[in-house]
């Protein structure tokens, strides 16, 4: 985060005044630079460059990238950074890509756009792609290749245009957002000190439309909670301790857990699994959990629970003969960071500034994205669509329409040069 005001006792008059001060003069800064005739030479390049942006999109979204299994589409998208001439494009051990648009204060912090190159999609899914009217079709074709089609529509807008941005502008597709890959693509870069320390403000873009602010990270948590038993028949061996009744005792306690309204906080078993017939007595049985929070408190009240309910229902069961011993095991399989973005940050007076210039309307919302990892570190974050519309995410269905498209990137650009900053010329 850039440095604060000092702190010091202020009224309430005297601070609200210099909230609107400072509202007003990010407003004057988006003003200024949307008047740039650069500025309209790059949203000129937006219109005219609409069909190539979707031929771009189903290319991109016809490459697999199943988690764990990006390898491809970081290629692609390293060739395209090179294509853009970008600098610097390279790609970390673990397949996160990077460009960079230098700027012309070479001390300047980077302002960084980030797109997951990752899908839902298991290895294997037929992924067929296909343009049909205005829409565009194929799994993954909104979340987010909508996304990475932003981050190369930005680039090259801004080299077509010569827009001379003061920060240098960083890049990224980072592998691993989607469910069990559980952010490991943004965690492994923030955990890099030549990226943590040098990233001033994170604008990820995922998925469709212009009418969210992700400012607020939703963390959660899973589990997978296994108890294994000896095992036996259910005739002969009856009596020796059951690893199902077990799990069905820990999830009746652990359900019954009380959760608040505010800060929302949900709980769910998702998968359960174990056995072999009818007639055995399992030697195992499985679940998993998840557990979401805008609250680290409530999370860890949850994990608490869980640990309480299994330590208490494995004595239950467990008898004194060696057929009659439980044991049970609780994995944390995922754990996303819970953080909001402080309402008097720069970067959201700036992108409320940028709203207002396009004459757009966003609200803040609350979701689980790339942001989560910075805002953990007490770092400047926000997750932003891509434009357009999107719908069916998640499914083989999915579908994209980039009406509006130019919004979305208009909204983006503006936002990552209020940040940056634009040198005289
Ligand atoms: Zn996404």
């Amino acid at each position: 985060m850039g440095p604060g005001p000092p702190v010091r006792a202020v009224s309430r008059d005297e601070f609200s005044l210099s909230e609107s001060q400072s509202s007003r003069s990010a407003q004057q800064q988006v003003a200024g630079i949307a008047e740039l005739r650069r500025i309209h030479e790059a949203f000129a390049w937006f219109r005219s460059h609409a069909r190539q942006l979707e031929d771009l999109q189903l290319e991109v979204t016809a490459i697999p990238a199943p988690p764990w299994g990006e390898a491809s589409r970081s290629q692609w998208l390293g060739q395209r950074f090179t294509d853009l001439a970008l600098s610097g494009v390279h790609q970390d051990e673990i397949g996160n890509v990077f460009g960079i648009r230098p700027g012309s204060d070479p001390n300047a912090p980077y302002i960084a756009l980030s797109a997951h190159l990752d899908t839902v999609f298991p290895v294997g899914t037929a992924i067929e792609v296909r343009r049909d009217g205005n829409k565009l079709y194929g799994p993954g074709i909104s979340d987010n290749s909508s996304g990475i089609i932003a981050l190369l529509g930005i680039a090259a807008a801004m080299h077509h245009a010569a827009i001379p941005n003061r920060a240098p502008i960083l890049f990224i597709g980072d592998v691993g957002e989607e469910g069990e890959g559980d952010l490991r693509g943004m965690r492994h870069i923030y955990q890099q000190p030549k990226w943590s320390a040098n990233i001033a403000s994170l604008i990820v873009l995922d998925g469709a439309g212009t009418d969210t602010i992700i400012a607020e990270g939703l963390g959660s948590r899973r589990y997978e909670v296994t108890i294994r038993g000896h095992g036996g028949h259910s005739w002969s061996d009856f009596g020796a301790a059951n690893p199902i009744i077990g799990l069905a005792r820990v999830i009746d306690r652990f359900t019954r857990t009380p959760v608040p309204a505010t800060p929302k906080t949900t709980f769910n078993i998702g998968i359960i699994s174990g056995g072999t017939s009818v007639n055995s007595i399992p030697e195992s049985a499985t679940m998993r959990v998840d557990t979401r929070s805008s609250s680290v408190e409530e999370l860890d009240r949850l994990e608490r629970a869980l640990h309480d309910a299994v330590d208490q229902v494995i004595p239950e069961l467990t008898g004194r003969k060696p057929q009659e011993l439980l044991t049970a095991e609780v994995r944390i399989i995922g754990n996303r960071p819970a953080a909001d973005l402080p309402v008097d940050s720069q970067l959201l007076k700036m992108i409320r500034a940028v709203d207002s210039q396009l004459n757009n309307m966003a609200k803040i919302q609350r979701a689980s994205t790339d942001a989560n990892v910075p805002l953990s570190l007490g770092r400047e974050a926000i997750a932003i669509g891509a434009g357009g519309a999107g719908g069916g995410a998640h499914t083989i269905h999915e579908w994209f329409d980039p009406a509006g498209r130019d919004l979305g990137l208009k909204r983006i650009l503006l936002l990552a040069l209020a940040l940056a900053g634009v040198s005289d010329e």
